[in-house]
């Protein structure tokens, strides 16, 4: 069934959603603003074969109101938004993303994009050609995005140890990775330094096998990266994975990784908290990327990626320690602080 948009942006309080096409490059996407209450959105761009336009546009739904909640709960004064395009083989890739430089030009500031999957430094540089309200990927902007990504995921899972543990003990720890991309990569490399055992499920075999060459990494089929008895499971690849059928399977004692909207519903947090199971939630964790652009554009500053991860897992501890208190999944307690901020901004609470 198709998406009721209007019912859904009431319902999610979104402000704008774009609909974008250009008929001489093939665009095709949707822009979505959840929030700028404070002056600004702030969300990356993705590129992926959506079945269809039904697909992409409920993604850029879930994809902007996730950053709405990732900027509240890092205490940046900015809101979420994100920009989905629809890829295919006769795509204009330039075009494309020089096009969407204009619309996000048009909108003089209210909206600010980076990078996410399927987008890199050759399709910012497109976007750049258009707008400075586009993170520069080379020298002169914030740094590396995923490398502060992954330090914030690494940073914590370390958190969630102590939490559980009291301590990282990482040389007895087994980390089980999905996707060994940017982040997946980025993590497994922190872990495997301090001695962790680290499996790894990539469905890119070239990518895999590269990454194996170069770290001491497990390689295991994909799929079976569920069953895994480990103490972290670290999902890394695309978000809708833990649902009625993968959740039963988990072997794990944390699920912590940088996907975003991992849980397919919040339900799920649910039933990982009444598994024993600590979800550090993705939206906290994962936000290292959107911290370090942010602070640059703001303050123009280049915050260090070890101090990024020390932010990021000093909310996770608050988030933690009172869903402990309150014996609630962390999800919950995350989800409900970000919406409490957000109202207050808005002037509704
Ligand atoms: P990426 O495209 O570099 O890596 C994703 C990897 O996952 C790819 O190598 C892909 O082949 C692999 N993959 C896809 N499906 C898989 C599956 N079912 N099993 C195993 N491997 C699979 O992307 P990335 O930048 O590393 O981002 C990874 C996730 O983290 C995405 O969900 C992204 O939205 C999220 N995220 C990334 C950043 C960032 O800074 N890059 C920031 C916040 C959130």
């Amino acid at each position: 069934m198709g998406v009721h948009i209007l019912d859904a942006m009431a319902r999610e309080g979104f402000e704008e959603v774009i609909a974008l096409h250009d008929r001489a490059t093939g665009l095709r996407g949707f822009l979505g603003i959840h929030d700028s209450s404070r002056g600004r959105a702030f969300g990356g761009i993705r590129r992926w074969s959506y079945l269809d336009e039904d697909q992409a546009l409920r993604d850029c739904l879930r994809l902007s109101r996730a950053m709405s909640h990732k900027c509240a709960l890092a205490g940046l004064a900015v809101g979420g938004g994100k920009l989905v395009l629809l890829d295919r083989p006769d795509l204009d890739l330039p075009g494309a993303y020089r096009a969407v430089g204009d619309i996000v030009e048009r909108l003089a500031g209210r909206f600010y994009t980076g990078p996410d999957v399927g987008t890199g430094p050759d399709e910012l540089a497109a976007v750049a050609e258009r707008t400075t309200f586009v993170t520069d990927p080379g020298p002169r902007g914030p740094g590396e995005l995923s490398e502060a990504t992954a330090e914030g995921v690494f940073q914590g899972l370390a958190a969630t140890l102590r939490h559980l543990d009291g301590e990282e003990d990482w040389k007895q720890r087994t980390v089980v990775v999905q996707g060994l991309g940017e982040v997946g990569r980025g993590l497994a490399q922190r872990l495997v330094t301090r001695g962790a055992r680290v499996l790894a499920a990539e469905v890119d075999v070239a990518r895999a096998e590269a990454v194996a060459a170069e770290l001491d990494v497990e390689l295991i089929d994909p799929a079976t990266e569920y069953d895994q008895r480990c103490d972290v499971f670290a999902p890394c690849a695309l978000g809708g994975i833990l649902h009625d059928l993968t959740l039963t399977r988990l072997r794990c004692r944390i699920v912590a990784g940088g996907a975003n909207n991992v849980l397919v519903r919040p339900l799920h947090g649910d039933r990982l908290h009444e598994r024993g199971i600590v979800y550090a939630p993705d939206f906290v964790i994962n936000a290292g990327a959107l911290i370090r652009g942010v602070l640059f554009h703001l303050e123009g500053r280049r915050e260090p990626v070890t101090a990024i991860g020390e932010r990021i897992a000093g909310v996770l501890v608050e988030v933690l320690d009172r869903a402990r208190a309150e014996d609630r999944p962390p999800a919950r307690v995350a989800l409900e602080e970000a919406e409490s901020r957000i109202a207050r901004w808005r002037g509704e609470a």
